[in-house]
């Protein structure tokens, strides 16, 4: 039997706040266990939480970029349930009064978009994390974690496929790091993707059960545990069976996925208002200055670096994809006005030093980088040093301690323009291959790739190319 896939996605995304939810603790990920908590996050009896202004503001900023309807009002409640990292027996959440709903996202290339839509996304405070690696078996809490500020984002099932839905992850992690509310670090857990999956026979019109899928820190695995999913329940449909509601686990280690628990309602949870805290009132002079402080989307980038700089789709779609990328490129351009010659140098041979070097593209913050890569365009440009040096010797340009012109000068790599010396090296090269000397003044022409290449080798790389050019055409000649 042919089935159609259908796939939601609800995504956790750690807000880019200094501090927590509710309390003053700092976010920072990586420090020593419960050193970052209070009364307020360890959930101790008689403190009141206190709503962070600036994570309201990210919501309201990320439910503008995707199109969602901004809540005057909305409220938060308690989402009861029983677990070791999660201190107070609640976490506080948004229910029936999400702070953003009805938005979409739309992923493909021209020609083949795709309005995948938003039914909500709400504010929520994340819990802390169980260790399992005490010893004989212990177990730890770590509850710096514990009231970190989480923006849910939750999709329509509105996708039709695992590869969907790792464009919609990566549309939405993208969109979320240039609007600067997430630092979308998959690895440490700052953005957390759980998709829904059923399957249902095609042309049929109601869905089929959804398993929900956790645990996943990827896209890779994303794409692999949906994959492994889908089969799974083909399986279990051809065979005539039922698929139970649950979430279920995926182990990176197996490749597959085992079950965590059968699913929850959401009348397990008793949600109910939180008493301690007022509804949160959105006013429409702070809906409007998000929207005026929002930098510049990748999407909106893209497309200015095409219209504006004139460079190809394909340039501009390698360089908007990472932020700190496109600010380099937008230093370099704004000191050697060439777009396109500015993004080869970026794109090329930049980016593969950075990956030989195993360094992101944090390196290229600051003045440093930008004045290097500029000064050796500008030598290029003036013909001071020739482009085949300039490439050959970019890794010691880029990272040494020396400046660029330092370097060009103590190795004596200015570009060799003067004729007289360059004739003495041609005639060189012609006295030492009279064959191939015979075949070209016999009219075989190819040959005179081979003059310039041996030239430039014996110059070191350092000719003027046209110059050599030119003066081998006469020389040739005879
Ligand atoms: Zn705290």
């Amino acid at each position: 039997m042919a089935y159609e896939v259908v796939i939601g996605l609800e995504v956790h995304a750690q807000l880019l706040t200094a501090s927590k939810m509710f309390c003053g603790c700092g976010t920072k990920f990586g420090a020593a266990p419960n050193t970052q908590t209070c009364p307020v996050c360890l959930g101790l009896p008689g403190v009141l939480p206190v709503i962070n202004r600036k994570a309201v503001e990210f919501a309201v900023r990320t439910g503008l970029a995707l199109n969602c309807t901004i809540a005057p009002m909305n409220r938060f409640a308690r989402k009861n349930y029983f677990y070791p990292d999660l201190p107070k027996g609640y976490q506080i959440s948004q229910y029936e009064l999400p702070i953003c709903e009805h938005g979409w996202l739309e992923i493909g290339q021209n020609g083949t978009n795709k309005r995948i839509r938003i039914r909500r996304a709400h504010l929520e405070e994340d819990a802390g994390k169980n260790l399992h690696t005490g010893i004989a078996g212990a177990s730890h809490v770590d509850l710096n974690r514990a009231g970190t500020p989480l923006l849910e984002i939750v999709t329509e099932p509105d996708l039709r496929s695992p590869d969907e839905a790792v464009a919609y992850l990566k549309k939405l992690r993208e969109l979320l790091v240039s609007l600067e509310v997430c630092d979308g670090n998959m690895e440490e857990g700052s953005l957390r993707c759980e998709p829904n999956i059923s399957l249902r026979a095609v042309g049929a019109k109601d869905f089929g059960t959804k398993v929900e899928l956790k645990n996943i820190n990827s896209f890779k695995f994303v794409k692999a545990a949906m994959e492994y999913e889908i089969k799974r329940q083909t399986k279990v449909l051809d065979e005539g069976g039922k698929i139970m509601q649950e979430t279920r686990l995926w182990d990176t280690d197996k490749g597959e996925t085992a079950v965590m628990r059968s699913k929850e309602e959401a009348h397990d949870y008793r949600y109910f208002p939180d008493p301690d805290l007022v509804p949160l009132r959105i006013t429409t002079e702070m809906i409007e200055k998000e929207r005026k402080s929002m930098p510049e989307l990748s999407e909106a980038k893209r497309k200015r670096f095409m219209d504006e700089h004139g460079l190809p789709e394909y340039d501009a779609g390698v360089l908007t994809a990472d932020k700190k990328l496109a600010d380099y490129y937008e230093s370099c351009v704004k000191l050697f006005p060439q777009p396109k010659t500015v993004s080869n140098w970026v794109t090329g041979a930049v980016l593969h030093q950075l990956n030989v070097n195993n360094a992101g593209t944090e390196e290229l913050a600051g003045p440093e980088k930008t004045d290097r890569l500029v000064s050796l365009l500008k030598l290029v440009d003036n013909g001071t040093v020739s482009l085949k040096v300039a490439r050959d010797l970019f890794p010691e340009f880029f990272t040494s301690e020396k400046s660029v012109e330092q370097l060009v000068q103590e190795k004596g790599l200015t570009q060799v323009s003067d004729e007289s010396a360059l004739e003495k090296i041609i005639d060189e090269v012609m006295a030492k291959n009279p064959q191939q000397l015979m075949q070209y003044r016999s009219g075989k022409e190819q040959v005179f790739g081979f003059f310039v290449g041996q030239v430039m080798k014996a110059s070191g790389g350092k000719a003027n190319p046209a110059k050599v050019n030119e003066l081998l055409k006469r020389k040739l000649a005879g």
